[in-house]
């Protein structure tokens, strides 16, 4: 579902340039759970948007569910993304001024969903939030903000599911509930993960573990899981 080859990532700042990832490629197959680590710095998160077309490579080529990602347009990669792939983000970017169902109704209502309240509500009870409907993302804790992200990334069924550090901020318990529900997504909806953790117990819990260092790939490897 997601081939990544020969990936080369280079930022440029004033006359400095940085290349944070170089000589990437490994394939992601459908309904794997797979995981990504390496130390802070090391370009996950910069790989992370690459294979989810929110950035572009300066080489290399990224199949994404059967398209060539540069060979799509911006608004082609967008219906993609809306399409198939769902994105937790690190700071969760939940929309401050809407609830938590409006978090979760308003993009499906943008891709035209007929049903986005009654969807929403739907997906808020699934992750445990049924009482929290109403509430700001200011006045939900960390670990339920992160419920909310999750119930938005699955809002349009997705194909894959990219999340970067989806238990960063949470404590063992939260951090334990929310991993039921990726495991979960994936063993019922097939969803394939690719999930970015420092969390060492929790890459060991998926089927394939690609480690980066400064920017390279140091290993590759096939869990017990799998
Ligand atoms: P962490 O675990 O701390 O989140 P990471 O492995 O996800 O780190 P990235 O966020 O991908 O690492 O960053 C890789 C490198 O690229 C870092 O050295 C970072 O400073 C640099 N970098 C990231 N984004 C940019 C940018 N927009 N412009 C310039 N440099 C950047």
């Amino acid at each position: 579902i997601l081939k990544i080859n020969g990936l080369e990532k280079t930022y440029t700042s004033g006359s400095k340039q940085l290349t944070v990832l170089q000589n990437i490629s490994f394939e992601v197959e459908k309904g794997q759970t797979f995981s990504i680590v390496g130390p802070s710095g090391s370009g996950k998160t910069t790989l992370l948007g690459l294979c989810a077309g929110l950035d572009e490579p300066n080489s290399g080529v990224i199949e994404l569910c059967g398209y060539t990602l540069s060979n799509l347009n911006e608004d082609e990669c967008a219906e993609l993304r809306n399409k198939e792939v769902g994105f937790i983000f690190q700071n969760f970017q939940l929309l401050p001024t809407l609830t938590a169902l409006e978090n979760v109704s308003v993009p499906l209502e943008l891709q035209g969903a007929k049903d986005a309240a009654s969807r929403a509500k739907e997906l808020l009870e699934k992750v445990g939030l049924g009482n929290r409907t109403q509430h700001y993302p200011s006045q939900l804790s960390g670990g339920e903000q992160q419920r909310v992200a999750l119930a938005r990334a699955f809002s349009n069924r997705p194909s894959i599911l990219f999340a970067d550090e989806p238990t960063g901020n949470l404590d063992e318990e939260t951090g334990e509930k929310v991993i039921q529900l990726l495991l979960e997504l994936n063993k019922d909806a097939g969803t394939t993960l690719v999930i970015i953790t420092h969390d060492l117990d929790l890459a060991a819990r998926t089927q394939q573990i690609l480690r980066l260092k400064g920017g390279q790939i140091l290993t590759n490897e096939t869990t017990p899981n799998s």
